[in-house]
């Protein structure tokens, strides 16, 4: 199984001139059908088997060929683009999970959102495809990711209750990345939160301790607990000692194309030890 994640354009004496050119080239990306979605495994660590897949944007330039996001993301922050991209992503990932559901697999999306695009019309959006497509509750989360920082404004409170309400779970992604606090996170309506690689793959009495509080509010609320990051042998045992409900990670699966994920299904979808 070839792992698809190649190399993103980084050069650091470019990225003006890349980063100009790239905003204008984003604009046409959408409508041309540039954008495609990766997709990476999630396992449940109690059965062990794949549960969900986590569309990961990818943008096939036509010059530039494959980019990953940190090539363009920041570019669609900035130009406006981003909830365009977000839409192009739930189409995507919506119509590839359909198809799998159609052939008869159980299996769950998770799109990734910046707190820029939750804005009015977001959750009504991301509800009417959802029905359109036939996901159902549970099917689909909305993993919100850690940059730009994310701002409590009712805007947002409203649009994680109105999606919890239609049965679309919310995550917070990356969390202990950055400003994201647990007393930040108890003031939304969560499913789930996904502990960022750092404090997976990092022991130490501070990291322990940030894990530990994590797991201790996500039983009290409910919440499903995701680790990211999973490389090594010991950080899959780490995230199991501390109860953590899925895991996710290059040892486990990297990103990868939809054929590559029936090849998954096929060989029986169950973590790879
Ligand atoms: P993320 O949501 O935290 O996604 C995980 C990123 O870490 C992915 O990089 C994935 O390839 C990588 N990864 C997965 N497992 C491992 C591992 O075991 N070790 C390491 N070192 N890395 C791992 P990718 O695909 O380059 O995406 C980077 C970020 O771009 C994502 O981070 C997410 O924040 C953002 N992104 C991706 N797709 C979208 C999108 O459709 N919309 C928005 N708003 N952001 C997106
Ligand atoms: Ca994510």
């Amino acid at each position: 199984m070839s792992p698809v994640d190649p190399a993103s354009v980084r050069d650091d004496a470019g990225q003006v001139t890349l980063g100009s050119t790239l905003s204008r080239d984003l604009r046409e990306a959408v409508p041309r059908g540039e954008l495609t979605a990766v997709y990476q495994p999630q396992f449940d660590l109690a059965t062990g088997t794949v549960v969900s897949v986590e569309a990961l944007c990818r943008w096939d330039h036509p010059r530039h060929g494959l980019l990953r996001p940190d090539a363009f993301i920041e570019i669609a922050e900035r130009e406006g683009l981003i909830a365009e991209l977000g839409k192009a992503m739930l189409e995507l990932g919506g119509r590839q999970i359909q198809r799998w559901r159609r052939q008869g697999r159980e299996i769950e999306l998770a799109i990734n959102a910046s707190p820029t695009e939750i804005v009015d019309g977001f959750a009504a959006h991301v509800i009417e495809r959802v029905a359109a497509l036939g996901i159902p509750r549970g099917g689909l989360t909305v993993e919100i990711t850690e940059s730009p920082p994310l701002t409590v404004l009712p805007v947002v409170l409203e649009a994680l209750h109105a999606l919890d309400a239609s049965g679309v779970d919310v995550s917070i992604d990356d969390f202990g990345s950055g400003s994201t606090s647990l007393a930040l996170l108890d003031q939304l309506t969560l499913s789930e939160v996904k502990i960022d690689r750092s404090l997976i793959q990092h022991e130490s009495n501070s990291t322990n301790s940030q894990i530990e509080a994590c797991m201790e509010l996500a039983a009290e609320r409910g919440w499903r607990v995701v680790a990211e990051g999973i490389e090594t042998p010991e950080h899959l045992e780490r995230a199991r000692r501390f109860g953590c409900h899925r895991a996710q990670g290059y040892l486990l699966g990297m990103p990868m194309t939809a054929d590559e994920i029936d090849a998954l299904f096929a060989e029986g979808g169950q973590i790879p030890l």
